[in-house]
């Protein structure tokens, strides 16, 4: 699925630099930013990983106001209420989330990464971001084999990620709470992303994401 070539150069970069420049409208928005909210993190979110993770949350880009201030991925907004309560219900979290990078909370088995790293303007990226931040992805998953359960949060991380392994998105259709099967064990649940709009509306349910977030964990052999 990823090539040895592939490993070699992801290994250097799970992480942008902090004044990653690739994407020109990200850099600039950052640098409004640290004008504007100069006590904010305002760059690229870095992953956040228990050792040896075996399930992957991918989510979307950092919020303004959540991971961008916080420096740590869905730290510090309404997804990130949901998110952590529920990965606090399935064992996968020990602590207690205070909405802070420095709150003390431990992952289980769990590694959070975004697939575009920097906060977008409107919480959008556009394709042409997304696609320059793939690599970072890539190489995240190059550095760990051993994490097979994905967990898309969103038709966007599920696209991005089917794009990282090479694969048609055709074939593989973005559905709450489908599981995708591929080569070597890879798996990837879809779920609604867990935003306070996805809520709010009820298109995504507190029970709707705890079924999910359950069964990837299931599948990765780290549910308690
Ligand atoms: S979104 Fe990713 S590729 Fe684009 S500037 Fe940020 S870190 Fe760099």
């Amino acid at each position: 699925m990823i090539t040895g070539i592939e490993i070699g150069y992801a290994s250097q970069m799970i992480n942008p630099q902090k004044n990653c420049q690739i994407c020109p409208r990200l850099a600039g928005f950052r640098f409004e930013n640290i004008k504007k909210y100069p006590d904010y993190f305002n760059a690229p979110v870095p992953v956040w990983s228990a050792k040896s993770p075996k399930l992957v949350i991918v989510g979307l880009a950092p919020g303004l106001k959540g991971a961008n201030r916080t420096g740590r991925p869905f730290t510090g907004d309404f997804a990130g209420d949901l998110l952590f309560q529920t990965l606090a219900k399935a064992g996968l979290s020990e602590g207690k989330y205070q909405s802070s990078a420095d709150d003390g909370l431990v992952l289980n088995g769990v590694m959070i990464v975004n697939a575009v790293r920097c906060v977008p303007p409107q919480n959008k990226p556009v394709a042409a971001e997304i696609n320059a931040c793939r690599p970072f992805l890539l190489s995240t998953m190059a550095a760990n084999p051993q994490a097979k359960v994905f967990l898309a949060l969103g038709r966007i991380a599920h696209e991005s990620f089917l794009r990282t392994i090479g694969k048609r998105l055709a074939a593989y259709p973005f559905k709450h709470g489908a599981m995708h099967e591929f080569n070597d064990g890879v798996v990837l649940f879809d779920s609604y992303h867990c935003s306070r709009y996805n809520t709010n509306t009820k298109v995504l349910t507190e029970e709707m994401f705890e079924s999910v977030v359950f069964a990837a964990a299931e599948k990765a052999g780290i549910l308690r």
